[in-house]
């Protein structure tokens, strides 16, 4: 099934209108329905949202536009750049909160880029090892605020470089705002617009058993599917990610089995290695008997330190024999290559108002 806007919860702000209601809201307001083709390609495929720009639109209609409040729903604040090149964006949305996006350049081609976004302000899961999660939910981010940081980044690229995959690992757990989330996937993916391929627009859940299902009737399996596992244990699991008390691994893994996807596809499994509580030779193996049988490739990401938790990740040595140990029996594992720490948005770090303590000069 292809969401269509009959199945979606309707649109928060004029940025997230589809073109069929785009095209509705014109003939409301007298004009032809072309003119809100129009509107919706300024938006969505051209990144210009003031209504003032949008020249073949008649001067009438922008006035409503403007009365409308289409605009910019957020803005950027401050930009770091990393010494490996990640950028990392500070968004301030209209009621003050902050949160933030992360442009990291494709290391053989920087010309390519990864996004990622966040989906809310802070998060609700308390994972113990996630900057985001210590800080709880201050609020749900609406459509248009999680669509238009793909814009923003759009626009600070520049000509020359372009977003090419979006992954939503930024701050908060994006199956906990489905209605927002899944309008974006359908903005961000829609061919008269940024036009991304489904395929390269990654959603990343600690385990929402109910939502996963729903992700994969209502795209198809498309969109690309991320799960931070971190524990094979239920006792070692719950112990960091509460949510694994709600939706135990058995449920996750049978959810798992049943994401409609195509042969080549594979689910994403994200592994954070910490020091002591999960990278043993018995969790390598744990891991290979739990995901029998699902199409994975698993992404071992050494824990970034965060300051409210005095957890670590092991040596750089024992995170290649995890590998190993579970290269050796079969997974195919790569080990996610930290970037932009030394501007603290490396994954987990992304937390409330951003201005972190080792973060550099803002370059505007
Ligand atoms: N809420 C979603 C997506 C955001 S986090 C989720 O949990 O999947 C993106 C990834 O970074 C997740 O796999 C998350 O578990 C991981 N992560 C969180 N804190 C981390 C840390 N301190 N170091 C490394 N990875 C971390
Ligand atoms: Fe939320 Fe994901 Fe962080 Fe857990 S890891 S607290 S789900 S953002």
């Amino acid at each position: 099934m292809k969401l269509s806007p009959d199945h979606l919860a309707p649109p928060s702000h004029p940025v997230a209108r589809l073109p069929e209601e785009w095209v509705a809201k014109a003939k409301e307001w007298g004009e032809p329905g072309y003119r809100g083709e129009q509107i919706f390609d300024w938006i969505h495929r051209q990144g210009i949202l003031d209504p003032a720009e949008m020249s073949n639109v008649p001067k009438a209609l922008r006035a409503r536009l403007e009365d409308e409040g289409l605009g910019w729903p957020i803005d950027v604040v401050s930009r770091h750049t990393s010494d490996d090149g990640t950028e990392k964006l500070l968004v301030g949305m209209p009621d003050g909160e902050r949160v933030e996006t992360v442009l990291i350049p494709q290391l053989d081609d920087p010309s390519i880029v990864t996004q990622c976004i966040s989906s809310q302000v802070g998060c609700a899961m308390g994972c113990v090892f996630c900057a985001s999660g210590v800080a709880g939910l201050k609020r749900q981010m609406s459509d248009a605020e999680i669509v238009a940081q793909v814009l923003l980044g759009r626009r600070e690229l520049g000509e020359g470089r372009r977003v090419r995959n979006v992954v939503f690992m930024g701050m908060g757990e994006p199956l906990h705002n489905y209605d927002a989330v899944a309008r974006a996937l359908v903005l961000l993916t829609h061919p008269g617009g940024l036009d991304l391929s489904k395929r390269r627009v990654t959603v990343s859940t600690s385990g929402l058993v109910k939502q996963i299902d729903r992700l994969g009737k209502d795209f198809d399996g498309q969109v690309q599917l991320a799960i931070s596992l971190h524990a094979v244990r239920d006792e070692d699991r719950s112990a960091i990610m509460p949510i694994n008390r709600k939706h135990d691994l058995a449920e996750l893994t049978n959810a798992l089995r049943r994401y409609p996807m195509s042969k080549r596809q594979r689910i994403t499994i994200e592994y954070t290695l910490i020091r002591g509580v999960n990278d043993s030779p018995r969790d390598a193996k744990g891991m290979v008997e739990l995901l029998e049988g699902i199409p994975v490739k698993v992404n071992l990401i050494p824990m970034n330190p965060i300051s409210a938790s005095s957890l670590r990740a092991p040596d750089t040595s024992h995170v290649t024999r995890f590998q190993d140990e579970l290269t050796r029996r079969g997974l195919s594992v790569f080990i996610r290559k930290t970037r932009g720490d030394d501007v603290a948005a490396a994954c987990g770090q992304l937390a409330f108002h951003g201005e972190s303590r080792r973060s550099k000069q803002p370059v505007n």
